[in-house]
């Protein structure tokens, strides 16, 4: 079950010291068709990223601690210190993810890094139930997973089958269903690349890949 504990976070760009509820400890039970766990007890999702109120510097407990370069931190107060309100609404816990996805994106990590907070940001929505904002963040997720991909990001054999299915989920939410069928097909060819010398190697996916393309679910059992 998971455990929260009070705690605080200093502030990079501003120095302001607030008191945050933290994530101490967590487990999960099986997840959502875009891997989004299901945990147990009440969701930690919302507490793993914290923002500053006063100029909406975001990000998990490291980043707080690796701090912020100049070209960065005018570009927090240019572009999400005038959004801090945002972020004082009890309903919409996302913002906290979708400000820390844009402060990766002017860091220049890797779109892989990015995709990944944009897709939490949506997980986030998903559970305050707020459809727009779930689609706007899929959106930008899938985009820059695809991009990773393109880019060679993904070195691995496994992570671009696993990216590759996750693409196709996305795009499957989003009523695409072409591309969603595309990149199935696509994960599945990169998960039969894992090689026959290790069949059980990824076998969830090839039956999820399966489930996908021929009954939908939004969980995966
Ligand atoms: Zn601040």
């Amino acid at each position: 079950m998971a455990t929260l504990q009070k705690t605080t976070r200093k502030c990079p760009v501003c120095e302001t010291v607030f008191a945050v509820q933290a994530v101490d400890s967590c487990g999960s039970h099986g997840c959502d068709s875009d891997l989004r766990p299901h945990y147990w007890g009440p969701d930690p999702l919302e507490y793993f990223v914290h923002s500053c109120l006063e100029c909406g510097f975001s990000g998990y407990a490291d980043n707080f601690n690796d701090g912020a370069s100049e070209v960065v931190i005018r570009k927090i107060r240019k572009f999400l210190t005038p959004r801090t309100r945002d972020l004082t609404r009890a309903q919409a816990p996302f913002f906290r993810y979708e400000f820390m996805a844009l402060i990766y994106e002017w860091e220049d990590r890797d779109s892989l890094e990015v995709a990944d907070s944009f897709l939490r940001a949506s997980w986030v929505a998903r559970s305050r139930n707020n459809r727009e904002k779930e689609r706007l963040y899929q959106r930008e997720a899938v985009r820059r997973f695809e991009e990773a991909l393109e880019i060679g990001e993904c070195s691995e054999q496994e992570q671009r089958a696993v990216v590759s299915y996750l693409v196709g989920d996305l795009h499957r939410r989003l009523n695409r269903r072409r591309r969603a069928e595309t990149w199935f097909h696509r994960a599945r060819e990169e998960q039969e690349m894992l090689g026959s010398d290790r069949p059980d190697r990824l076998s969830w996916l090839g039956d999820q890949i399966r489930r996908q393309l021929e009954a939908p679910s939004d969980l995966m059992d």
